[in-house]
């Protein structure tokens, strides 16, 4: 398939890059002109704009930081028109397909889907889990929102990125299943790392401890695939300086989106709250570009 993938961050660049080995027609698009070398080295043809990249594409992907950078594309910002307008202006009897695979509130979802949905096209939320290792493996969970008809056209797509594709219902049920996901990780990664601290502090070796808690009762995946004490996994974000992966400040973004949602639903969410107090804690002392598991330093200061 003919597909524009626009987005080329930790996530988007082994994304777009299991397209291109599944063989579809891949154009790219990013800010940042390195990121578009990389996937062009790999087969992905490049494009000097969104509007470029998206001309004459059957499905279009993208994968931003935060649901402002979403509506900038699609809607248009700073009164330059989006990517909808543009791509109404191309179409002709066939429309693409829009999926677009960022973390942001079901509102943003719900704007700019009418939007696309009043110019005649299907636009998708499709928020995914598993990090930057199932990006890379191509093993995400794509979690989407939107029609079924929609769902069913994406699926093959997104099959070539993931092992698991859920459809959770309308517009925005994507990210409303992907906010409570993440408001979960962000609970238990700090959990983890809490627990860790105390051990550590109390002579405990952390990779036994470990160890221990992942065959207890205390086992999650923070543990089992994600360990943030430096040295006890290998692989991991910790064992790197904590540099790459999921950012410390799009854990903090998420877990803003949790409490919105909250208010908005009048639902108490007190362990999410204290999960984006510590993250946005530990983003304020200049750990927001650093993988989201460097929350174990919060609990290291002082050593
Ligand atoms: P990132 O910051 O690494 O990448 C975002 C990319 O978007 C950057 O390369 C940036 O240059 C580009 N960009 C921004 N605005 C643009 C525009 N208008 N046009 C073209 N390119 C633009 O972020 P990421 O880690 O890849 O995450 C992307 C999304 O996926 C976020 O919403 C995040 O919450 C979510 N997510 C991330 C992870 C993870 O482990 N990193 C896991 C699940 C979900």
């Amino acid at each position: 398939m003919k597909i524009a993938f626009i987005g080329l961050g930790n996530m988007g660049a082994p994304m777009a890059s299991n397209l291109v080995k599944a063989g579809h027609d891949v154009t790219v698009f990013d800010l940042v002109e390195s990121a578009m070398q990389a996937l062009e080295g790999e087969g992905a043809r490049r494009a000097e704009s969104a509007e470029a990249a998206a001309k004459g594409a059957e499905v279009v992907i993208s994968m931003l930081p935060a649901g402002v950078h979403v509506k900038g594309l699609y809607l248009g910002r700073d009164g330059a028109p989006g990517l909808l307008d543009a791509l109404e202006a191309h179409a002709s009897n066939t429309r693409p397909l829009i999926i677009d695979a960022s973390t942001i509130s079901p509102e943003d979802v719900r704007t700019v889907a009418a939007a696309a949905r009043e110019r005649g096209f299907t636009w998708l939320d499709a928020p995914v889990s598993g990090g930057v290792g199932g990006a890379k493996a191509g093993t995400l969970t794509f979690i989407v929102g939107g029609e079924a008809a929609g769902f069913e056209q994406a699926k093959p797509v997104l099959e070539a990125m993931g092992k698991n594709i859920f459809h959770a219902g309308d517009s925005g049920a994507g990210q409303v299943a992907k906010i409570c996901n993440n408001m979960l990780l962000g609970i238990l990664m700090s959990g983890t790392a809490e627990a860790l601290a105390l051990g550590v502090k109390n002579g405990m070796d952390p990779a036994v401890l470990s160890e221990i808690m992942k065959q207890s009762s205390g086992g999650n995946w923070a543990l089992n695939v994600y360990n943030p004490w430096p040295g006890v996994m290998e692989g991991s974000a910790a064992g790197r300086d904590y540099q790459g992966g999921f950012l410390t400040d799009l854990m903090a973004k998420d877990l803003g989106l949790a409490w919105e949602l909250a208010l908005g639903s009048r639902a108490t969410v007190p362990m999410g709250s204290q999960a984006r107090n510590l993250f946005a804690l530990h983003s304020s002392q200049g750990n927001g570009q650093l993988d989201f598991s460097s929350i174990q330093k919060l609990y290291r200061a002082g050593e």
